[in-house]
């Protein structure tokens, strides 16, 4: 038996979670689920929308799966999405963005299918939310340190800081490389802004171009694209990319492009992984304006769960749910309104599980 965190999370999350949970069972693989809630929803009893047990049961267990939790806009708590990726390190973003018959590509003549895995750092870059408030002291202080080394900023203006490592990029493009290779992949292609941001991506792309060389001898091709340009080839034709290696912020942003190339956010799932733990989870939010309608489309989790089936060992259970997914998605006469169908959350997971 497996034993398993749970996070349902807020919004469309306990709605989603049950619909994954179900199909999960129906594989006939022996989890048993450790429930935590977290969020807003645990703020006012514990104090804190990030309890301790939350953490303790992710490293007990090694192995989780979350809903979405809703992070408020401007003011408020940082986000515990963010939060639970730096307390466990887990600085492997791992995206899969793959044709499972809902892409509008596959109407197109010449059409070919996406098969897109991203690897976005998930643990420095812009994301890290080092931030100084504009008009404070810190931001002050900042201000006059830059002025000293040559850098002009205004008065009234807030900063954010980017740091990039060389240990960071070093694991995080290492990690893409080890997926091309164990996958039978044949090409990474490393995004970013070097030639506007030559020290941070500069340093990115570089260490890239290093890790590269030593995977070229086993034919795995490398090319490096500017963010922007990446952008529009992607929504120009995806079938041109096969494994992208970015920092956190670029990847944060290409991984919804390529949700939406293959058919939305409803279908995108997710990995964060570091070298002890491993929590998967949808690409998308809580859906706020969803929630409670019991018509989510559940599928980014359900995908999420084969991609945890497979870390676990279950690769067989994990392709079950996946060709299941391909099917009911194929067929579309039972999918959500997302996917331009009237089915319920749970009517989805229904059929589902009957393809399984
Ligand atoms: P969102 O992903 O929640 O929603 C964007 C759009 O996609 C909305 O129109 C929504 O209705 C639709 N959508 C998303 N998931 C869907 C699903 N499963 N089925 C059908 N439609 C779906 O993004 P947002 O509105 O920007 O964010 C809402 C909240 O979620 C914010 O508080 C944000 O911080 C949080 N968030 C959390 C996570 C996470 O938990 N990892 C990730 C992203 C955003």
């Amino acid at each position: 038996m497996h034993q398993v965190t749970l996070i349902p999370g807020d919004g469309i999350g306990p709605e989603i979670t049950a619909a994954m949970k179900r199909v999960v069972e129906a594989t006939g693989v022996d989890i048993a689920w450790d429930v935590q809630e977290a969020g807003e929803a645990v703020m006012e009893s514990e104090g804190t929308p990030l309890p301790d047990r939350v953490i303790d049961s992710i490293k007990r267990n090694k192995v989780a799966i979350k809903g979405p939790i809703t992070t408020p806009v401007g003011t408020g708590f940082r986000s515990i999405n963010v939060a639970l990726r730096k307390a466990l390190d887990l600085y492997i973003n791992l995206r899969p963005a793959k044709t499972y018959g809902a892409d509008r590509y596959g109407q197109m003549p010449d059409a070919r299918p996406i098969d897109i895995v991203i690897f976005r750092e998930n643990t420095e870059d812009l994301y890290a939310g080092i931030e100084f408030e504009a008009g404070s002291d810190d931001a002050a202080k900042l201000r006059s340190c830059l002025a000293e080394l040559g850098g002009k900023v205004r008065d009234d203006a807030a900063i954010s800081i980017k740091p990039i490592s060389e240990f960071g990029t070093r694991r995080i493009v290492r990690a893409a490389f080890e997926y091309a290779l164990a996958n039978g992949r044949k090409k990474v292609t490393c995004v970013h802004k070097a030639n506007i941001m030559k020290h941070t991506d500069g340093l990115f792309l570089q260490i890239a171009r290093e890790i590269a060389e030593e995977y070229a001898e086993h034919g795995i091709e490398f090319e490096d694209a500017i963010v922007d340009a990446a952008c529009m080839r992607l929504v120009m034709d995806p079938s041109q990319f096969d494994v992208m290696v970015m920092a956190n912020l670029y990847g944060d942003i290409l991984s919804d492009v390529c949700a939406g190339l293959v058919g939305g956010l409803g279908i995108a799932p997710g990995a964060n992984i570091g070298d002890n733990e491993a929590l998967f989870e949808p690409v998308h939010g809580s859906a706020p304006k969803r929630a409670g309608q019991g018509i989510a489309n559940p599928t980014a989790l359900i995908l999420s769960s084969a991609m945890m089936l497979r870390h676990l060992g279950e690769s067989e259970a994990a392709a079950s749910i996946e060709n299941a997914v391909a099917d009911v998605i194929t067929k579309r006469e039972t999918v959500t309104y997302d996917l331009g169908g009237k089915a319920s959350t749970e009517e989805y997971a229904d059929a589902i599980i009957a393809a399984l």
